[in-house]
């Protein structure tokens, strides 16, 4: 007897990103020499998940009656105004937000497509972008629609972006778009300030089509090789014709993968409008997971609140990025010469080397030891699992593997 609804019938367990680190790990485990470059957590030279001691303080001290109770549903509003005061200062959009608290920058990401999108609706993305945004618009009866990522010159394609979103203007007479920078995963590319003006002005010349919600996720907000703001100065700049949302996350700022601390902001100066969006928004966790995690979200709050942690937090975690940048030169000193194509990388998690037989190329590598994330025309090479040392074998088994 089929119990299982039919359209879940083929649906797979089986994360490939988290099969294939699996895969590595039990090599390595082994006795091989293993590069792993699948994950997406930022691991030491030595192959520990690196961390970032004050917020592991922080976690430990967070009284167990507020660890074990329930947080408020939308989450309690000192992290939120935390989270608002960490993205956008005391800028004036600041008091135009309505927020929720989300286990992680993913249920940002659910919250933006069950809102903004209505059912069997279609979310449009960059033709790169993070597999979960694929399924978690499939998993809430939505799809996903993309656009080239980049041009001829290899710089963001931004009359792609504009036919695209025309197009679905036309045809759903709304729209929904994640962008993901800096440090977009997986390309690694980040848009520039000439880059974010063409994607403010593309939005602001459809608005009068029908209403644009943009999904900024950043998710890598602290991993950028250039200030948050310039992306905050153009895009805030599309309120009131556009609505901007940011899907936050502490994931990777804090280096807290596992504590699934995140939020969606939503950037409305429509005092209704925002307080609709504030209601539809809490309704939303109460439908999915109830309450965010209370333990994580204090010690989130206290790191962002007290100015002496939040000083050591932000040393901690420039030595993190410091040992993420040496990677990413080294990667950077050695891929093209070796003939490796890829997008612009200055910093960030992941790169992407375009190949056109990618599946075909992460067969050979894992046959040489190498793990790398292969889809359609590209390998995922997650940079920030791969000890500096290792970098040459990388490039080098990349090259041959793709000839
Ligand atoms: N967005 C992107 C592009 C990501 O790569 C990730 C995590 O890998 C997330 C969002 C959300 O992560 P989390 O739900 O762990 O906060």
């Amino acid at each position: 007897m089929a119990f299982l609804i039919k359209s879940h019938e083929a649906r797979p367990a089986d994360d490939p990103i988290f099969a294939l680190n699996s895969e590595a790990r039990a090599r390595a485990k082994a006795g091989e020499s293993v590069i792993n470059a699948t994950v997406g957590s930022l691991l030491e030279d030595d192959g520990s998940l690196a961390m970032l001691p004050t917020v592991v303080e922080a976690a430990r001290a967070t009284p167990p009656a507020v660890g074990a109770g329930y947080a408020p549903i939308a989450g309690p509003p000192t992290f939120l105004q935390a989270v608002t005061r960490d993205l956008l200062g005391d800028r004036k959009e600041a008091s135009w937000v309505a927020s929720v608290a989300t286990p992680g920058g993913s249920g940002a990401l659910r919250h933006a497509i069950g809102n903004f999108l209505e059912p069997k609706q279609t979310l449009l993305t960059t033709s790169f972008y993070w597999g979960p945004y694929k399924t978690l618009a499939d998993e809430n009866d939505r799809g996903i629609a993309t656009f080239r990522m980049f041009d001829e010159r290899g710089r963001f394609d931004s009359k792609a972006m504009r036919a695209a979103l025309e197009k679905q203007l036309h045809s759903e007479r709304r729209a929904l778009m994640f962008l993901n920078s800096p440090c977009h995963n997986p390309t690694g590319y980040s848009l520039d300030s000439s880059e974010w003006r063409e994607v403010r002005e593309t939005i602001e010349d459809l608005s009068n089509i029908g209403p644009i919600s943009v999904c900024l996720d950043v998710a890598y907000a602290r991993f950028g090789a250039q200030p948050l703001s310039v992306m905050l100065d153009e895009m805030l700049a599309l309120v009131p014709k556009a609505l901007v949302l940011f899907a936050w996350s502490a994931s990777k700022s804090f280096l807290q993968y596992g504590m699934r601390v995140g939020a969606l902001l939503a950037v409305s100066s429509d005092d209704d409008e925002r307080r609709r969006i504030q209601s539809a928004l809490t309704y939303s966790c109460r439908g999915t997971w109830s309450n965010a995690n209370s333990g994580g979200m204090d010690a989130i709050t206290r790191v962002l609140n007290d100015p002496a942690l939040h000083a050591k937090v932000d040393e901690e975690r420039a030595v993190s990025t410091a040992l993420l940048a040496r990677r990413v030169s080294r990667w950077n000193e050695l891929a093209p010469a070796r003939g490796l194509k890829y997008p612009r990388y200055d910093g960030g998690f992941f790169v992407t080397v375009f190949t056109e037989d990618a599946f075909g190329a992460a067969e050979r590598l894992k046959a040489a030891g190498v793990f790398v994330v292969p889809q359609a025309g590209a390998l995922r090479v997650a940079v920030c699992s791969v000890a500096e040392r290792d970098v040459p074998r990388l490039v080098d088994e990349i090259a041959k593997a793709i000839g």
